[in-house]
């Protein structure tokens, strides 16, 4: 086990890699995902440690058989990084009264989104990490320069936001952007093409924050129909 060779398969970097790989497996499983996600999520980075032993494992030959893929991983992450180093502001955030915060934001020039997308957001207050997605709850069609977001207080991330936000605004409804929440979107992610577009009848159906992205959908469908946009819907 503790063989470690500078040609062919050594054996230590194996042990160490399947390990890694052992506690990336079970911190994945459904129950701990669903109840401890930051546990899954961070020891899921731990990746970068498996790839390395894996790579001294197996030495170069058989490592670049899956060389290409690595490095268009590699590639995406640096393309992700790059994008989502850049702040932008935050229009409006209003508390509603069923506990749900809704997140107005300046929208990146070169983000274009339609009505199906989600974002990754960031917001630096509460953790440089942690990146959550959330769908868009406004159709491109709203405006050129914002977008906006709809987000259920669910567990410690969202509370913390919502505890950002009523701790610095003495009105806990309204909170205009001297509210000091630093925020990054990463995206958008999901449908490239706006298929809801494509169907003479929609029949939505949702339930809880779940509508968040089919007031996305609608607004886009009365927009295109007041503007005589194509649309079938
Ligand atoms: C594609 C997509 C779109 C979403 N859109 C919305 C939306 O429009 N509005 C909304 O309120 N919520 C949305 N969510 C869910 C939202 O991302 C989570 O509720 C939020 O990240 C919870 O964070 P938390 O730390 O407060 O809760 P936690 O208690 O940490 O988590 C609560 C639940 O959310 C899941 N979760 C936590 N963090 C993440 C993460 N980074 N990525 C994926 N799942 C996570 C956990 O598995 C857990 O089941 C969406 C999720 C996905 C995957």
């Amino acid at each position: 086990m503790f063989q470690w060779v500078d040609l062919s398969v050594s054996h230590f970097p194996g042990v160490i890699s399947l390990a890694v790989g052992l506690l990336m497996w079970m911190t994945s499983l459904h129950p701990v995902r669903k109840k401890k996600f930051e546990l899954f999520f961070y020891t899921h980075q731990l990746y970068v440690i498996f790839i390395v032993f894996l790579a001294l494992h197996v030495g170069h030959f058989l490592f670049c058989v899956s060389a290409g893929g690595i490095f268009l991983f590699i590639l995406d992450r640096f393309l992700r990084f790059c994008q989502s180093r850049k702040t932008v502001d935050i229009i409006s955030i209003k508390c509603l009264s069923c506990g749900t915060v809704e997140l107005v934001l300046s929208k990146p020039a070169n983000l274009q989104y339609n009505a199906l997308s989600f974002i990754f957001l960031q917001v630096r207050e509460l953790s440089w990490l942690q990146w959550h997605p959330f769908s868009v709850s406004s159709s491109p069609l709203d405006g050129k320069y914002h977008l906006s977001v709809l987000i259920k207080v669910i567990g410690e991330w969202t509370k913390k936001l919502r505890g950002n936000i009523l701790n610095s605004s003495e009105a806990d409804l309204y909170l205009w952007p001297q509210t000091k929440i630093t925020a990054s979107v990463e995206g958008p992610y999901g449908h490239e093409l706006p298929y809801h577009l494509m169907y003479e009848n929609l029949i939505l159906v949702a339930g809880g924050i779940g509508i968040s992205p089919f007031l996305a959908i609608l607004s886009d469908i009365l927009h295109r129909t007041r503007e005589g946009k194509p649309c079938l819907p």
